[in-house]
């Protein structure tokens, strides 16, 4: 497998810590709103890659936190609680709105056949360890007191920007630009903490801590949850570009100022889905959602489709003509693997050889077009039918764009067409016994189906009522 890495700028092969065994962490949703499609791509990017890994003979270990706590309506820890903003517009308590919408998250995912992580922590059930990790860097000087909160020093690290010598106008791109400066704050980019004391009277929530009653900054919550359960040395972490500064670059300041070594060694970042008028987010209002995508009557596996026709590292941008396109490529695409018989007996080396031909072209930095590429250069070649579907299944372990299911409807009918075929099949007996009583007997149990029959020249013709 070789991943682009964020902290070197390069491609690299991938070497997990463990011989075997990935560690990989998620940045999970913040939810006071429903994820919009955007939100989706990087999720989806991040379901392949962990599949991919499991794919290529790896054992995967995923944490996922749930951000219902801490995540200020700007990156830079100003503006409004994103939770209370939720909670307010709804006229629920924050643990309501963080429930509901963690819910209506984890049914997006399944509609888009996103693997729910190993683990998946809110950042309200560990403010125990994040008290513990805050203490831990106040004692060895990376941390101070003003104005009642705790901020994380940045000007005691030698090196602040991690991810590939970026310059700070570059690394500033997504964070919005209404921050108002925060004088308590020795260094521009200081971040808190803990908050004791803020704009926000009415915090939902707060926690008892030696500083007093508080809540958490948004950053520690992934360092903490992401070494509670995979412990101090991370293989893998993933999160959208917008989160490579500040939350990415902050995650590595307190970890690695907390454990006094490397922290994580990969650094995936999915970049952004835009629509034509600009980035995605789901601040400016109206967004995209899968119900919306299913109230247009799309199937959300022709979303799914469309991410994996591009690459994770190029921005990607939403219309519904394209989407169109995609949504018709799926259907030709499902009914060609449809009308592959099973037939003849899977040939287990060529199921092998196809299986690492993808591990291959789909491992050089997730490589997902390259994927859909085998799977139309599978259903070209000479392969029996039975090995086909073989090789397809596999596949789909990781495309998970349930190739071989058969459509609902379709499988309905096939459900009732033989069944209304019997039906007439025993009606043409009884007839032929001359026992019309039982012949009218089953057209009319027809009927009640809403089944219509007809005698013609050609033989009984059916109809739905
Ligand atoms: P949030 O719920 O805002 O914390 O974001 C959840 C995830 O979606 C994070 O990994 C973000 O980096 C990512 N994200 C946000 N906006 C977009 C976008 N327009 N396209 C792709 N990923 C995004
Ligand atoms: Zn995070």
């Amino acid at each position: 497998m070789r991943l682009y890495n964020s902290l070197t700028k390069r491609v690299e092969e991938f070497i997990p810590i463990e011989e075997g065994r990935v560690s990989m962490y998620t940045c999970g949703p913040t939810v006071y709103h429903f994820a919009h499609i955007g939100n989706l791509r990087s999720y989806i990017c991040e379901d392949v890659l962990e599949k991919l890994l499991r794919f290529s003979g790896l054992d995967v270990k995923r944490v996922m936190n749930i951000t219902d706590v801490g995540h200020l309506s700007s990156d830079a820890d100003t503006g409004e609680d994103k939770m209370l903003k939720g909670a307010k517009r709804e006229h629920k308590t924050v643990m309501e709105i963080a429930r509901y919408y963690t819910d209506a998250f984890f049914s997006d995912c399944a509609k888009l056949n996103i693997k729910t992580p190993d683990v998946v922590e809110p950042a309200t059930n560990c403010i125990p360890e994040f008290i513990h990790m805050i203490e831990g860097l106040l004692e060895k000087g990376y941390a101070y007191k003003a104005g009642e909160n705790i901020y994380f020093d940045t000007s005691r690290l030698k090196e602040y920007y991690v991810f590939g010598n970026q310059n700070e106008d570059e690394l500033m791109v997504g964070v919005r630009d209404d921050v108002t400066e925060d004088t308590n704050k020795r260094n521009k980019n200081d971040f808190v903490l803990w908050f004791t004391k803020s704009k926000f009277e009415d915090q939902a929530l707060k926690w008892e801590s030696p500083w007093g009653v508080g809540y958490p900054g948004w950053h520690i919550e992934c360092s903490c949850i992401s070494m509670k359960h995979l412990g101090e040395r991370l293989d893998l972490h993933c999160g959208g570009i917008d989160n490579m500064f500040p939350h990415h670059t902050n995650e590595i300041a307190q970890s690695e100022s907390f454990i006094g070594h490397k922290w994580c060694n990969y650094w995936f970042h999915v970049h952004h889905l835009n629509d034509e008028t600009g980035k995605m987010s789901k601040s400016k209002g109206e967004f995209l959602t899968v119900s919306l995508l299913e109230k247009k009557g799309y199937d959300p596996l022709v979303y799914r489709l469309f991410v994996l026709q591009s690459h994770y590292r190029k921005p990607l941008t939403f219309s519904f003509e394209t989407l169109d396109q995609t949504a018709a490529t799926y259907k030709k695409l499902k009914s060609r693997i449809a009308a592959v018989a099973d037939e003849g007996n899977v040939d287990e080396a060529a199921l092998k050889e196809w299986h690492d031909k993808f591990v291959q072209a789909v491992g050089d930095d997730c490589n997902t077009a390259m994927g859909l590429t085998l799977l139309y250069d599978v259903l070209k070649s000479e392969l029996n039918g039975a090995t086909k579907r073989g090789i397809i299944e596999d596949y789909d372990r990781v495309l998970s764009l349930d190739l071989l299911k058969e459509d609902e409807e379709e499988a309905v009918d096939d459900e009732l067409r033989a069944y209304v075929e019997a039906r007439i099949e025993e009606r043409a007996e009884a007839k032929k016994a001359k026992d019309f009583a039982r012949a009218d007997a089953i057209r009319d149990e027809l009927a009640s189906k809403g089944i219509m029959i007809k005698d013609t020249r050609e033989g009984v013709v059916w109809s739905r009522a």
